[in-house]
């Protein structure tokens, strides 16, 4: 029998679900579909207060019990927002049944180690209440006795601390979160590069054979998600998984945050409605004509926009999956027609391989030879030998690493040369599209590259 929440609260009302409330303009698209919610600018937020947040969300729900909670979350198809998109009732259920002694373990994650990535940052600076409701919720749920919010930027630690602060004087929470610091580097966020810092080690990946749902923090079964997932599970307990899936298609049908940046008009974070288009979104974020879209992340696949009818196609994970596409860690990243799509992503590649955390041979030796072999074909130094170096290397790297971390760039590498087939023609006779200078829209800002690219 499904014993699942119903929505007893009223849902919020307009287009905003996340972002409700932020601070900044927003600005829905005329569809209503897509709602820039904030730039990127670093200044300081302004925090919704709690009595705001209680305001358009409501307050917790009372007398939820874990199987109405893994009945709803798994009716409403809730998968996780920080680039696997695995379902959260999954993970829930497999730490609420892990057989073990010690109490469970709680992570919200909101490291942020794509650089370009600023939508967990963002959620946490505005509204960290709704991802402390979450948290409260599952670490209630789990009877949890630690729970922790792993997160880079400062300014979202005291935005965080200040939001617990304002809970506990108003006797909303007795859980004590322990904010933990981020170190910088693409692999600190990794899953176990996370349960490792929190146990006070070193924030590097680690092999191992057990699942962190069965043996994470120091041996005990640990819940680690993205900060952004927790943000959706408070509101899909609160109103119920038919409110959370209204409208749209696709198996998870609940809005999203993206981060938008490269060679648009207003970079930004964006909340995306059900049915929203890829169009729309560029529409939205001033693309004007580009040339190219990274679908996910660093790890994520190219859109080539040159092909007829490229962008028309709603951002929903059935169709993305249908496209071989995914949100990844939520962030798209466009290139215009002044940059070459294959060198910015040879210069992507090797940021990547200097970001190897150096335990795996395959990873700390291949990804180099992978970076060479790109840069080869960016420059049109060589690019037989280029091809001919990642068919060869490719598949001593691939899967043989600790970590997803080298099976994420070589899905960058085989999108590239795949996705711009025709451009790598060009580069075979010293030819590239290119209009501009290769200045980088995609790398972080200083990072160090020789791949052809110019950074900012
Ligand atoms: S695969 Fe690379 S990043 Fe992952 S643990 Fe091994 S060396 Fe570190």
């Amino acid at each position: 029998m499904i014993e699942s929440v119903s929505a007893s609260i009223m849902a919020p009302t307009g287009p905003r679900r996340l972002s409700l409330g932020w601070e900044s303009a927003h600005r829905p698209s005329p569809s209503g579909r897509v709602v820039f919610v904030s730039d990127l600018s670093p200044r300081p937020r302004l925090v919704m207060p709690l009595a705001e947040h209680v305001a358009g969300y409501g307050r917790l729900p009372s007398g939820l019990t874990m199987r109405m909670a893994l009945d709803t979350l798994r009716a409403s198809n809730l998968t996780g927002r920080g680039g696997a998109g695995f379902p959260f009732w999954k993970k829930l259920q497999a730490v609420a049944t892990a057989e073990s002694r010690k109490s469970p373990v709680v992570i919200a994650n909101g490291s942020e180690s794509e650089p370009l990535s600023k939508k967990d940052t963002l959620l946490l600076k505005n509204n960290p209440h709704l991802v402390l409701d979450g948290i409260s919720m599952i670490a209630g749920l789990l009877g949890a006795k630690s729970a922790y919010l792993y997160v880079k930027d400062r300014e979202a630690h005291t935005a965080v601390n200040a939001a617990m602060r304002e809970r506990r004087e108003r006797g909303i929470s007795e859980l004590r979160v322990t904010v933990v610091e981020a170190p910088a580097g693409y692999v600190s966020g990794q899953e176990t590069a996370v349960v490792r810092r929190i146990a006070k080690g070193p924030a590097l990946p680690q092999f191992s054979l057990d699942r962190i749902s069965t043996s994470g923090v120091r041996g005990a079964p640990t819940l680690l998600s993205n900060v952004e997932t927790f943000a959706q599970v408070a509101i899909v307990l609160r109103f119920g998984a038919d409110w959370y899936r209204q409208g749209g298609q696709g198996s998870d049908r609940g809005t999203r945050l993206l981060t938008l940046v490269g060679a648009v008009g207003r970079p930004g974070v964006y909340e995306l409605l059900p049915g929203a288009t890829l169009a729309e979104l560029l529409r939205e974020a001033d693309a004007g004509d580009p040339r190219a879209v990274l679908v996910g992340g660093y790890f994520g696949r190219w859109v080539d926009l040159g092909t007829p009818n490229s962008t028309n196609f709603p951002m929903d994970d059935q169709t993305l999956a249908e496209r071989k596409l995914s949100f990844g860690a939520g962030i798209l990243g466009v290139v215009g027609h002044d940059t070459c799509p294959v060198v910015e992503a040879a210069a992507i590649t090797e940021y990547l391989a200097g970001q190897s955390a150096g335990q795996c041979g395959p990873c700390m030796h291949g990804l180099p030879e992978i970076s060479t072999a790109m840069a080869r074909i960016a420059l049109s130094s060589d690019v037989e030998r280029g091809m001919h170096d990642l068919r060869a290397v490719i598949p001593l790297v691939e899967h043989r690493g600790g970590c997803q971390h080298p099976d994420g760039v070589i899905q960058l590498v085989r999108s590239t040369v795949g996705a711009f087939a025709e451009e790598v023609k060009l580069h075979r006779s010293g030819r590239c599209t290119a209009r501009g200078s290769h200045t980088s829209v995609l790398l972080p800002p200083g990072a160090t590259v020789a791949a052809g690219a110019v950074v900012r």
